[in-house]
């Protein structure tokens, strides 16, 4: 079995924060050493939870239309990863939507996850959890209109839930502007496969 494998195994197997999972742990995420584009999302809802495949739900219907892939192409790991900011499920908050990302996962795994990604080109920064771990505090709608500051390490984009369809209609240079970039960066990023990755 290789390094890689047995880092997989022992993250699958995690159960650190199980106590305050509601649902218990089922780490998602998708990963392979040539995989050039990064969907750095939240955590998976309980639709993704039960099927134990992330974004099996409306908000991934919603990203793979934004991204502009279909579901073989987004779910293939050679190609695409998938790594929230925390593994498993986390349940639902008080207020509704569900509860922010279990603090105990980013340290435990995702700079051991991220560093099994040597051939990353592109990460999309999907949501505020992931926006402001990756580039500080800071206002969603702002970051993500003004998209080309952060390319091309960075596409910065809306949590694609239920929620964001408010959100695209109040902002219609999101669909006519940020989407065909979207679009383009993520097919320069897969045609990059194998050619040298960017310092
Ligand atoms: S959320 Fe992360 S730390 Fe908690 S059980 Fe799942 S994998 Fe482990």
């Amino acid at each position: 079995m290789t390094e890689f494998d047995t880092l997989l195994d022992r993250v699958r197997a995690c159960s650190a924060c199980a106590d305050a999972l509601p649902l218990g742990p089922r780490p998602l995420f998708q990963l392979s050493p040539t995989a050039t584009i990064l969907v750095a999302s939240q955590a998976p809802g309980a639709k993704a939870h039960a099927s134990g495949i992330p974004f099996s739900d409306q908000s991934g219907e919603r990203l793979r239309e934004w991204m502009g892939l279909s579901e073989a192409q987004f779910y293939d790991p050679a190609r695409i990863a998938i790594l929230p900011m925390a593994l498993c499920y986390p349940g639902r908050a008080s207020g509704g939507g569900d509860a922010p990302p279990r603090p105990e996962c980013m340290p435990l795994w995702r700079d051991r996850l991220l560093e099994q990604l040597p051939a990353l080109r592109l990460t999309l920064l999907v949501g505020t959890y992931a926006l402001n771990h990756a580039l500080g505090p800071g206002a969603m709608t702002d970051r993500v209109r003004d998209f080309r500051r952060y390319l091309p390490r960075y596409f910065p984009l809306p949590h694609p839930s239920w929620r964001s369809r408010i959100w695209v209609g109040r902002n219609p240079w999101f669909e006519a502007d940020v989407l065909p970039a979207l679009r383009s960066a993520i097919t320069e990023a897969l045609d990059s496969a194998g050619t040298r990755p960017r310092p």
